[in-house]
């Protein structure tokens, strides 16, 4: 009996075609856009997830960040809504996002893709005046992206109704967690019809983001990107032991002068390092710009601008407010503190190392520092090698155990710096406004991550949110990623 031939057998994973943006169902008019953005292959999550959008299925889709879960909903919602009628103050769609910066980030994407539509977006963000957005409102809108707080501020004046909005995402789940905003998603998920259809998207599924799906999902396709093989070495990861949180930034200095730095973000625990050290780098001769929570989003825009532009090389900045932001090719990511949070670290990282260059992070470790960095080595599973100034080689020590040195009282950040202060009036919406509100202002009871100590269980809890093993869920033939090449060289 001749051998079976090869061909006769099921084509090897490695020879698949990888799936195109045309073979998912979207309209003429879009994929046009999508090719003018310069994208032809979808991510796995864009490749599962736009075709049941489209189908108008419910759905859940756990993916990293960086991995283009925007898009899986921005492309089909366009097409969805194409059909259609806009009425005055009733929204037809709403995206909820935690943060302005990422409600920026969406509503700019929908401008792109967009572009051949005649789609109204309105954009409700704190900190930007709400005049235009009101007014747009009330003429209609197809799309309204809004962060929790201030959409429940415009509802609460009866501003907008939301009894015609049939399509709601909730974006960057475990981040509207972190941020204490699940008790307004549930009010606004209340609000809005039964048979709506509902999209979440997240990095990650902690318990209590299950349980908001169970609650206001229905049926929904379950679509899970596993974590592709570690084989992209392309962050160079180092921790910088340095003898106490004052010496940090000599050793910050020292390090951006000796490595090969094009342009780095510096990320800080606290808005007033931040500020102290944008101060101090400027006074050194570098070219130094700052992002904070305290900053007004024109003035968070325009540094970003900077940055983005190369007018300053480096932007020290806290995690709430860079988060999600999306800046292409930092050759440097610098801890000047070890995240708090074991998961920022990795968000932190992945702002370099893009698109296949090789990036690299240092994480400066003074023993206040200790606890944290355990936390995050925990979380990524190996041992972060120590850099020593100076070139000498990098030399295998065990990081400080948390014991030996428990962070001083006074390493907790001031109250001033927990409670962000209210943003400026908004001048055209409403007169009778009791306070100027923004996300965090009004919500000083919650957790917050930006300048705030997590509760004692933090670690425990972020551990159990690792992100999920290679080999269980999807190959991944997409772009690769940015914060996915986690390594230590
Ligand atoms: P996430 O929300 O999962 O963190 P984003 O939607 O912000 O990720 O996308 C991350 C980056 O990937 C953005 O710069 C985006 O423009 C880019 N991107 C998205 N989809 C694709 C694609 N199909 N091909 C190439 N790049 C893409
Ligand atoms: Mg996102």
């Amino acid at each position: 009996m001749p051998p079976v031939s090869d061909d006769a057998g099921p084509v090897p994973l490695a020879l698949k075609k990888p799936m195109k943006f045309a073979d998912l169902g979207l309209s003429d008019e879009l994929l046009a856009a999508v090719t003018a953005k310069g994208y032809d292959t979808p991510t796995p999550i864009q490749a599962q997830a736009i075709p049941s959008v489209l189908m108008m299925r419910d759905i859940i889709g756990v993916a990293q960040t960086g991995t283009g879960k925007t898009a899986s909903f921005v492309l089909p919602m366009i097409d969805v809504l194409s059909h259609g009628r806009r009425r005055a103050l009733m929204p037809r769609s709403l995206i909820l996002e935690p943060t302005r910066e990422l409600a920026a980030q969406v509503a700019d994407e929908f401008t792109k893709y967009g572009v051949n539509h005649d789609l109204k977006m309105a954009l409700l963000i704190g900190g930007v005046q709400m005049g235009d957005q009101v007014k747009a409102l009330k003429d209609g809108v197809d799309v309204l992206i809004a962060t929790p707080g201030r959409l429940m501020d415009l509802f609460e004046r009866g501003k907008i109704l939301l009894t015609g909005c049939d399509l709601l995402v909730i974006d960057e789940a475990d981040r509207m967690l972190d941020m204490g905003f699940i008790p307004d998603i549930e009010t606004i998920c209340a609000k809005l019809p039964a048979t709506r259809q509902t999209l979440l998207f997240s990095a990650t599924m902690p318990p209590p983001i299950k349980k908001l799906a169970d609650k206001f999902l229905s049926n929904p396709k379950y679509i899970e990107v596993a974590r592709p093989a570690s084989a992209n070495l392309n962050i160079a990861q180092h921790k910088v032991m340095v003898s106490s949180s004052r010496a940090k930034r000599d050793v910050l200095i020292d390090l951006l002068r000796e490595d090969d730095v094009t342009n780095a973000m510096i990320f800080c625990n606290r808005k007033t390092t931040v500020r102290d050290l944008a101060k101090a780098l400027k006074q050194k001769g570098f070219s130094a710009g700052e992002i904070h929570g305290d900053m007004d989003q024109p003035a968070r825009i325009a540094e970003l601008d900077r940055f983005k532009a190369g007018t300053v090389t480096i932007l020290c900045c806290s995690d709430v407010a860079a988060r999600g932001i999306d800046v292409k090719g930092v050759s440097h990511v610098f801890n000047y503190d070890t995240p708090w949070h074991p998961d920022d670290y990795v968000h932190r990282i992945g702002r370099t190392g893009r698109a296949g260059a090789t990036g690299k992070a240092f994480t400066l470790v003074a023993p206040e520092d200790a606890e944290a960095i355990a936390n995050v080595e925990k979380l990524t599973g190996m041992q972060i090698p120590v850099y020593e100034i100076g070139g000498k080689s990098a030399k295998a020590e065990p990081a400080p155990t948390p014991r030996e040195d428990k962070p001083a009282r006074a390493a907790k950040p001031a109250r001033a710096e927990r409670a962000p202060r209210a943003a400026k009036p908004e001048l055209e919406v409403v007169e009778a406004a009791p306070e100027p509100v923004t996300e965090a202002s009004s919500r000083a009871d919650r957790p917050k991550r930006d300048g705030t100590k997590p509760p004692k269980s933090e670690p425990r809890r972020a551990a159990q949110r690792a992100p999920v093993e290679e080999g269980d869920a999807d190959v991944w033939n997409g772009p690769v990623p940015s914060f996915l090449g986690v390594s230590a060289l």
